[in-house]
């Protein structure tokens, strides 16, 4: 095989490990942005239970505080109806006064608690309802990077292997070309030349659709063992052999 055969057939493979990959690491990229959004809405979960204890606890104390403040006004009263001067009445009765409005001033404060903690409490179910549906979408993304591995995993070894096999024919120069171009276009290190008008020598690059010089044409048909390359995109041009005989029978 000449050198521009063997690297299209090294091209073909390369493709094909390209493809593979691609479908694994794809099916691993949205794996990991399913569990990304899972464990922000998880810790969203954390933090939001975390507000319902201090609320509650909240509320505990400020019930707590009016129920005290209910006792102190049942003493009060007790004491009132012990005393026997208008005077300490007075007093007492000003005292229980106060206290009535310290416990409605309490009871308020538990009561506004108490709203938080429900209104915390539905945005827990509406959060956990979601951390539901999102560990579903997790278990169905690992799923497919299970489903992509086990299709994948083996093909890609035997792709590899292949691939590593017919690079090994290449000359280290060119497979050098090769490697750079199939790096800086995603894959495409060769670029098939296609035909426009034979008759007016029209010739473009498959890889940047520019038209080719003739001078490309003849060297990419003339010399099969050298690397031609598209002035333009710096592709490696190769042209299908019935092209070829097509060209050299004209
Ligand atoms: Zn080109």
């Amino acid at each position: 095989m000449s050198l521009q055969e063997d690297l299209y057939e090294l091209f073909l493979l390369d493709t094909q490990v390209r493809g593979l990959r691609s479908r694994l690491d794809a099916a691993m990229r949205r794996q990991k942005a399913q569990q990304t959004k899972l464990d922000k809405i998880e810790n969203q979960l954390g933090e939001l239970r975390n507000q319902l204890k201090h609320q509650q606890s909240a509320a505990m104390t400020a019930e707590k505080e009016s129920n005290e403040i209910d006792e102190k006004i049942k003493q009060s009263r007790e004491q009132m109806n012990a005393v026997t001067s208008n005077k300490e009445y007075s007093a007492l009765l000003v005292e229980v006064n106060t206290l009535k409005i310290d416990k409605g001033k309490a009871e308020t404060v538990a009561l506004d608690h108490l709203n938080a903690t429900e209104e915390t409490q539905k945005n827990i179910d509406v959060i956990e309802q979601q951390v539901d549906s999102q560990k579903n979408l997790v278990e169905a993304a690992s799923k497919d990077v299970e489903e992509a591995r086990v299709a994948v995993g083996d093909q890609l070894d035997k792709v590899e292997a292949e691939r590593a096999e017919s690079a090994k024919k290449i000359p280290t120069a060119s497979l050098a070309i090769f490697d750079r171009l199939a790096y800086e276009h995603d894959g495409e290190a060769l670029a098939e030349i296609e035909e426009q008008n034979r008759k007016r020598n029209e010739y473009t690059c498959g890889g940047c659709y520019m038209q080719l010089p003739i001078e490309r044409i003849s060297s990419t048909a003339s010399k099969p063992n050298a690397i031609t390359t598209c002035p333009t995109c710096g592709r490696i041009l190769f042209m299908k052999t019935e092209n070829i005989e097509a060209l050299s029978g004209k």
